[in-house]
């Protein structure tokens, strides 16, 4: 979606080994890895017959995913499709038809927008592009980096308001009434998707996107599906394995996108109050059946204090980690379940 490509992203990590081999393994495990869909790492695990087999499901997979990305792609065109640069691009002149599934998208937004209290807000495009504009200038050109203005970005924020978004089912249009407002689906965009292909995909795949990891059904050998929490520090560690037999594993972290001012880290996950990065945790990881609610839940999550936060895992019935600055972990209430190690 964006213009670059970032492979360390994969914030969470697919461990194929497997705690107890089955007696008779029924079929093989195949995995496929694709860079093409929301600029970041696509993993697909599953098992089949044949490699072939495998391969004709993973690619229907990616193909479903292609068309989701393109959808949602705020920064890029695809021929005569109207996708959400369309209907940016249109805000306060009229009206875009679009596909359901970006009216879909949409509705699902504002009830995570209510459900967060404003905190997960796609409708706060405006700020966030400007964080964009920095982040990947200052990434390009270290030495000149800096931060958006500051006049700029309070501006931004006063043509953020969801409801000023309007949403129209019947006729599959969406409209932004303010010139200035933007939408950007990013803290959602991934898991929604993949909640999506999950729901049409065979049972026994495991599909992670960046750091969105959903299994459609437990492993067809018996054994709980390995998912590694990547720890902040150090990419190449777990902070736990997790077993899980279905459902979504998401992460949110300050480590995953983020630049350098003056010897400081700003990274993308902005708080709508301030209309600056969430400064409160290193990381959330969030397991939950709904991998669209986790990945709004895991950027809520990294937003608001822990009660907050908590609340939220109690209204959903998933439940969550975070990391603290010191490198602390806190467990919700239920997590402890799922720790392998
Ligand atoms: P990632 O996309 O890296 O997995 P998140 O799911 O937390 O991480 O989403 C972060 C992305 O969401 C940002 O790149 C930005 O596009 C968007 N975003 C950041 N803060 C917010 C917010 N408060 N509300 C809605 N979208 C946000
Ligand atoms: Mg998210």
């Amino acid at each position: 979606m964006r213009a670059r490509l970032f492979p360390a992203l994969l914030a969470l990590l697919v461990l194929t080994g497997c705690a107890a081999a089955p007696a008779v393994p029924p079929q093989q495990q195949y995995q496929a890895t694709f860079l093409t869909l929301f600029d970041t790492v696509t993993t697909i695990v599953g098992y089949a017959d044949t490699e072939e087999d495998f391969q004709a499901q993973a690619q229907q997979i990616h193909d479903d995913l292609l068309e989701y990305h393109q959808l949602f792609d705020i920064y890029n065109e695809y021929g005569d499709l109207s996708n959400l640069k369309t209907v940016n691009d249109h805000a306060g002149i009229a009206p875009v038809a679009v596909d359901q599934r970006i009216i879909a998208l949409l509705l699902d937004c504002k009830a995570y927008h209510e459900l967060t209290g404003g905190a997960v807000n796609v409708g706060m495009g405006s700020v966030l592009s400007l964080w964009h504009t920095a982040r990947t200038e200052g990434r390009d050109a270290p030495d000149r980096a800096k931060l958006p203005n500051d006049e700029a970005l309070h501006t931004a924020q006063e043509h953020s308001c969801f409801d000023a978004v309007v949403i129209d089912e019947e006729k599959s249009t969406v409209f932004l009434r303010d010139p200035q407002q933007r939408l950007d689906v990013g803290a959602v965009a991934k898991g929604w998707s993949v909640e999506r292909v999950c729901r049409a995909a065979p049972e026994g795949l495991l599909v992670s996107v960046g750091g969105n990891v959903c299994a459609t059904g437990p492993k067809p050998t018996g054994n709980d599906w390995v998912i590694g929490i990547q720890s902040p520090d150090d990419v190449s560690s777990y902070l736990h394995t997790l077993n899980i037999k279905d459902g979504c594993v998401v992460t949110s972290g300050d480590y995953q996108r983020y630049y350098v001012v003056d010897g400081k880290p700003y990274h993308h996950i902005i708080d709508p109050q301030s209309g600056y990065p969430a400064a409160r945790w290193r990381a959330v990881t969030v397991v939950g059946s709904d991998s669209g609610l986790a990945d709004c839940l895991s950027t809520a999550l990294f937003i608001l204090p822990q009660e907050e936060g908590q609340q939220l895992l109690d209204r959903t019935g998933a439940v969550a980690l975070w990391v603290t600055h010191d490198g602390t972990i806190l467990y919700s209430p239920g997590f402890e379940h799922l720790i392998r190690t």
